[in-house]
């Protein structure tokens, strides 16, 4: 079957109805495009399990603020189409842009929907309306790509979190798989805004992923003061501002004391122009039983 792309809501689910109808599972990697190793990890997680594979590309801009980078985000739409095609891809769904009546957001489109309880801290703190925006688009695209199972990276570790959380309490019939973050060999995290760097900035956000590795050594060696953990951390930065350096529980993602369960370090720095976020597991350190 060769790849379909897909540009209107309707097509998009009348495509996915009649996968339905035949009995074929449909597996589902939304994103915003200019795809690198990371989105294509996701899409080679979920090709092994499901019948057909679809990849959304939208940059959406309910979760831009005005200031943001919703103009400027790079665009490659022929170089994602490559990777698609490259990674066995059934369907690249391309929704038209918000106002159209055949989009995601047709005019008049007012409902957003939000989970307060995960959008308090970490990136809701300096972008306070990001993640409404992004529980607002997966549950529109959700709708439109009528998928069994959808992939969501790590990398952005409060995004998945929140929507599992919103299936979950929607009780939405859909699996959701987390992949593991795909990092450059310098140890960056891959994203598509690495591009923005200039090349010295690139070189110190290197430090993000270094902080991250010596608060999971130090934690690893039976340090469990978060306090100290942070400064450990933040020591290790090289960046022109940090957002947030915080290493929270891996579940609630409230903020924590003391490593004594399962954490995550998550950072949020500033280089240049460029915001760039990456996390890491904190665990504590193991028991030896004799
Ligand atoms: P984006 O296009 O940035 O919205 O990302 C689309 C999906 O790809 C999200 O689920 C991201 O978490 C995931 N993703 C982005 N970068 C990476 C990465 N370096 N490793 C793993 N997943 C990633």
């Amino acid at each position: 079957m060769s790849i379909q792309t897909l540009s209107t809501a309707s097509a998009m689910t009348q495509w996915a109805q009649v996968e339905r109808a035949s009995g074929r599972t449909i597996g589902f990697v939304p994103t915003m495009g200019y795809l690198h190793e990371g989105h294509a990890s996701l899409m080679r997680l979920l090709r092994p399990r499901v019948d057909r594979l679809v990849v959304s590309i939208f940059v959406n801009p309910l979760q831009f603020a005005p200031h943001e980078d919703f103009d400027v985000y790079p665009r490659d739409p022929e170089g994602d189409l490559a990777i698609c095609v490259r990674e066995g891809v059934d369907a690249v769904f391309f929704p038209p842009p918000a106002g159209d009546p055949e989009g995601l957001y047709p005019l008049g489109f007012e409902t957003r929907i939000s989970v307060p309880a995960l959008d308090h801290q970490l990136c809701s703190t300096s972008r306070p309306h990001f993640f409404t925006g992004v529980a607002t688009v997966v549950y529109r695209l959700f709708r439109v790509v009528q998928c069994h199972v959808a992939a969501f990276g790590e990398k952005d570790y409060q995004q998945l979190a929140i929507i599992r959380r919103m299936v979950n309490d929607l009780g939405l019939d859909i699996d959701i798989v987390g992949g593991p973050i795909v990092r450059e060999v310098d140890g960056l995290a891959m994203s598509s805004r690495n591009v923005y760097l200039s090349p010295g900035d690139r070189n110190r956000a290197c430090s993000i992923s270094r902080a991250i590795r010596a608060i999971e050594a130090a934690a690893s060696g039976g340090l469990v003061d978060v306090e100290t953990l942070v400064t450990i951390g933040r020591a290790a930065l090289d960046v022109d501002s940090v957002d947030y350096l915080s290493i929270v529980d891996a579940t609630t993602l409230q903020p924590t004391v003391r490593i004594d369960s399962e954490c995550r370090v998550a950072i949020a720095a500033q280089l240049g122009n460029t915001r760039l976020i990456d996390n890491g597991p904190v665990r504590p350190p193991q028991r030896v039983v004799s």
